[in-house]
Formats: structure tokens, sequence, C-alpha cells
């Protein structure tokens, strides 16, 4: 079995093994200072040296069966079992992981001492870590106190020492939490005075290294509510990234970054006031140029209409009511429907309607009772060009590809009717 050298010594990041077996990219150690993943914590990385080669340590495991560390090697060939290798950490990542992980320790006890909340599970992340408590809830003032405590106990320093002890003595001594499995010997953390828990992990040798935690988001999980954290330098890159992110906000906004979200909901109210605004005045110019054109086709034929957009290719008269062709360029869908929904209530009307836009479209519409089919129309208009509509006898609307080709749909539809 694999001697795990980080058990007593957290901060070896250089050692010697010698090779007991390879199986492909897996090599097995007969001693080893490579952190497997496991308990949520990420695995180390590093290398391995062997007559003249260094070896890159990509990733490190735990054989479910035999409790085995395995080093996953890039090009494993200049390994032999028997030979005597160098091993080396990644160390700044060691440091990292450490740091989230104590910083874990610490949290999850100062949650259980404030609130009774009990740490269920533990992840840790490339960007953060998260725990999940056993709650119902956790109030922004709770995650504000557990993180000062939390902090407090990191600039206290407390030194952090590995303990062994059997499960039984384990329980007189008040520790956070054993784990199920059975083990003769239980290898505790103890955070002096503050935390003493079971843990086969890498932790710092005192609190001040974890450097500070900052707490993040939290979430609802079927378990309970997960909160995340960040500790050490990535607390710092976290932070640093906040701050820039809301400096840029800031900047559009005009304003200091505390200001920010009473700018953004201002800025959201005045958008909202303004579209209602501009709702009531497109309203208005629908109402006038719908009478404008209902109007001018009395003006033009006395009895027949048509407001001659396309000149000749429109028939003047259909059956005792007006017929009503426009096409609008710079209009979108809402405006033209709109617009004929007017135009068929003031009068006896077919409007026949069509905008351009990043959305060109079509509306067909007659006022109740008039024979004619718009859906039917519509259906065959969109036929023709390939794309999506239909509606019912007197309301209806569809996609045009472009522009040019809703016009001359338009056209069209009209010389059908
Ligand atoms: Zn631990």
């Amino acid at each position: 079995m694999t001697e795990r050298l980080y058990y007593t010594d957290s901060s070896l990041s250089r050692f010697e093994a010698r090779v007991v077996s390879l199986s492909g990219e897996a090599v097995t150690l007969d001693r080893s200072a490579f952190y497997p993943a496991s308990g949520g914590q990420l695995c180390d990385t590093g290398w391995l040296e062997a007559t003249g080669s260094r070896l890159r340590v990509k990733e490190v495991t735990e054989d479910e069966h035999t409790g085995e560390v395995l080093h996953v090697v890039e090009d494993p060939e200049a390994l032999q079992p028997g030979s005597v290798v160098r091993g080396e950490i990644d160390a700044e990542r060691r440091l990292d992981h450490m740091q989230q992980h104590t910083g874990q320790h610490v949290l999850s006890a100062a949650f259980e001492k404030l609130y009774g909340f009990e740490t269920v599970s533990f992840h840790m992340g490339d960007e953060s870590c998260t725990i999940d408590l056993a709650t119902e809830a956790v109030s922004a003032q709770q995650l504000a106190a557990a993180e000062t405590l939390a902090n407090q106990i990191i600039a206290e320093d407390r030194p952090i020492e590995i303990r062994f002890a059997t499960p039984d003595e384990a329980r007189t001594l008040g520790v956070r939490k054993i784990p199920p499995a059975e083990r003769d010997k239980l290898r505790l953390i103890d955070v002096r005075d503050f935390d003493l828990n079971a843990c086969g992990g890498t932790h710092v040798r005192s609190t001040g290294q974890i450097g500070c935690i900052l707490l993040r988001k939290t979430e609802k999980v079927r378990q309970g509510v997960r909160v995340e954290f960040v500790c050490g330098l990535r607390a710092v890159r976290t932070a640093r990234r906040d701050f820039e992110t809301l400096t840029e906000a800031a900047t559009v906004f005009t304003t200091h970054i505390w200001e920010v979200p009473q700018q953004a909901r201002k800025s959201l109210d005045e958008i909202k006031a303004a579209h209602k605004a501009q709702q009531r005045l497109l309203e208005e110019v629908a109402e006038l140029q719908a009478q404008q054109m209902l109007q001018s086709a009395l003006e033009r034929g006395g009895h027949k209409a048509t407001l001659d957009t396309y000149g000749g290719s429109l028939r003047e008269e259909v059956g005792g009511h007006k017929l009503v062709v426009q096409f609008f360029p710079e209009r979108d869908l809402s405006f033209i429907k709109m617009l004929a929904q007017k135009l068929t209530r003031a009068g006896t009307v077919v409007a026949l309607m069509g905008c351009g836009g990043p959305q060109p479209s079509l509306i067909f519409a007659q006022t109740s009772g008039l024979p004619h089919d718009m859906g039917a129309l519509m259906k065959e208009t969109v036929q023709r060009m390939g794309t999506r509509g239909g509606g019912n006898r007197d309301l209806a609307q569809g996609g045009a590809p472009n522009p040019a080709r809703a016009e001359q749909a338009l056209r069209e539809a009209a010389s059908a009717l």
C-alpha cells in the first residue's frame, strides 16, 4: 500500500520513491506526497523525474478497490518497476487547494458554532468551492456573521495540527463529524480551540495561511442550502474581478460603484416609461393614419377604395367595401396590426398591410362580415414565399424573407382579391 507522505506533512513537495507497478499511464509508487482526488478535494499534479527524464503527472486518483494512489503520467515509458523516482508536486496548486480546503474546515465550524448548521458535503472546483448546509434557509445576516467569524479565526493565526485517534477516542474528544467507515485509526485535523474534525486531506499549518474567506452566492439544493466561497488568493482574484466589473458598470452610469443598483433601477424605470409613452404615440399615429387612409380612399373614388401605392395593379371596387393596401418600410408588425384593426373597425374595409424592418411581416384584415377569407389568402401568400403564417377569416399574419419580398407579396395578394 502506498505510504501517504502528505498524511503527516502537508508541506512536503519533493520526495523520493520507488516504482511498484505500471499499468498503462498509471504508476504506483511505494510512497507518495501526491494527494489523490477524494473527499471533494481536487488532486495534486506535478512531475516524476527518473534517469534524466521529467514526466508530467497530470492526474492522481485512488484505486477504489486496493486504495493505492495511482499517478497518471504522460509518457511513462521511461519508468520501470523498481526504478527510483523523484517526485515534485506543483506547490502553487497544492497551496491553493490547502487554502480552500482548510478554509472549508473553518467555515463549516463557524456555521455549526453560530447556528448549528451541519455541513453535509463539500465540493472544490477550479474557480470556487461550495459546502451544502443541512438547513432550510440561510439569511444574509447569517452569511455575513459566519464570514466574519471565519476571518477572525484566520486573523488569529491558530495552529492546525494532525492527530490520530480511534473512533471511540474521537467521540470523547468531541470531533465535529465522525466518518461512517470502519477504521481503527482516524486522522483528526485540530484547529486549536475552534474545530476538531476527521479528515484525510491536505491542510495549511496555521489558519493565517488560509489568507481570507469570501462567501459568495447561496442556492437551495435538495439536501439544504449550498454556499459558494473562495479562500486565499482565489478570494483576492474574485474580489478584483468583482471590482473591475462594478467599475465598468459605474462608468456606464457615470456614478460611484455603490450607486450602480439604484442607477440601474432608475434606468430600467425610465426605459419602461419611455416605452409606454412610445406605445401611446404609436396608437395616436395609427388612429390618425387610419382616418386619413379612409378619407383619402373616399375622396379618390367616391365609392371605391384605394390608396394606390401600387397604382394600376389594384382593382378599385371590391363588392361594396374599400380596399386599403400599404407597405411601411420603417414600421414593425405591432404597428401595422394596430393600424389594420383600426381601419377595419372604423369602416367597411379590407386592409392589406406590410412592414419592413428586422422582421418583415404582412397583416391581412377585413371588417367582420365581409366575404373574403384572410386566413386562406395569407396561407397562399406565405406558401409562395416559403415562410410561415395564418389566421382566421377576418385577421391573418405572416412573415416574409425580406422587405422587398414582403412588398411584392402584398401587391400579389391585392391583385388576387
Ligand atoms: Zn480536511
